[in-house]
């Protein structure tokens, strides 16, 4: 099963293993909904995870709700956060549609209509996070899914993943979880759960922000 985002295809294996994660970065994107419980989600959601067999997905709230699905009270899905989330996630769609291009961030920019000096802010503000991060974290994701469930090999899977030299791809895949390609595939790695993107607090120590920023992948 497949559902189109954008003009990019999330796999249904690709978006239970953004919720196994509770990955707040695909938040908007895409809603979980539980068929025993009739209840919607937001990917972070971090309500005990439904069985497999009981998920479907919907790109659209309304979609969900004309299912008869309610919304889960702990991640309120139907609320948006802030009025600047708007733009974030339309930002968020368009690199998630885009991450295989030679993205620019003037390009995020652009289609969002707002200076890339004033998309930066309203990230940081938002999310804690630039576009350039988001971005690599997409394609980390990608090459993720990759390892597990293909047989590609890791040049390939490199590429398709947008990365556009391998040691931009090693070194970006090992600061997001902490081994080579090579190594997470042949530990059959598990699906790590991300730190809740949300409610982190806006002030981080110099060296925590040293450790967390990834090298400018958008050049
Ligand atoms: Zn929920």
């Amino acid at each position: 099963m497949n559902t189109t985002i954008g003009k990019i295809r999330l796999s249904f294996e690709e978006m239970w293993e953004r919720i196994m994660a509770c990955d707040a970065r695909y938040d908007g994107l895409f809603f979980t909904a539980v068929k025993t419980t009739r209840i919607y989600c937001r990917p972070s959601c971090r309500s005990r995870k439904p069985k497999k067999q009981n998920v479907e997905f919907y790109v659209r709230l309304n979609e969900a709700e004309a299912a008869g699905y309610r919304p889960c009270k702990r991640c309120q899905p139907e609320f948006e956060h802030s009025p600047w989330n708007e733009f974030v996630l339309k930002a968020r769609s368009f690199i998630v549609e885009h991450y295989r291009e030679n993205l620019l961030l003037k390009d995020v920019a652009d289609h969002v209509k707002l200076s890339t000096y004033y998309l930066e802010r309203l990230f940081k503000q938002e999310t804690n996070e630039t576009p350039r991060m988001v971005l690599e974290k997409v394609r980390v994701d990608r090459a993720a899914h990759l390892l597990r469930c293909s047989d590609k090999s890791n040049l390939d899977i490199c590429y398709e993943s947008g990365f556009h030299t391998p040691s931009n791809f090693y070194k970006a895949f090992k600061r997001h979880h902490g081994c080579s390609p090579g190594e997470y595939r042949e530990q059959g790695a598990p699906i790590v759960r991300e730190a809740a993107r949300r409610k982190i607090p806006r002030q981080q120590s110099p060296a925590a922000q040293r450790q967390t920023s990834p090298s400018s992948i958008v050049k």
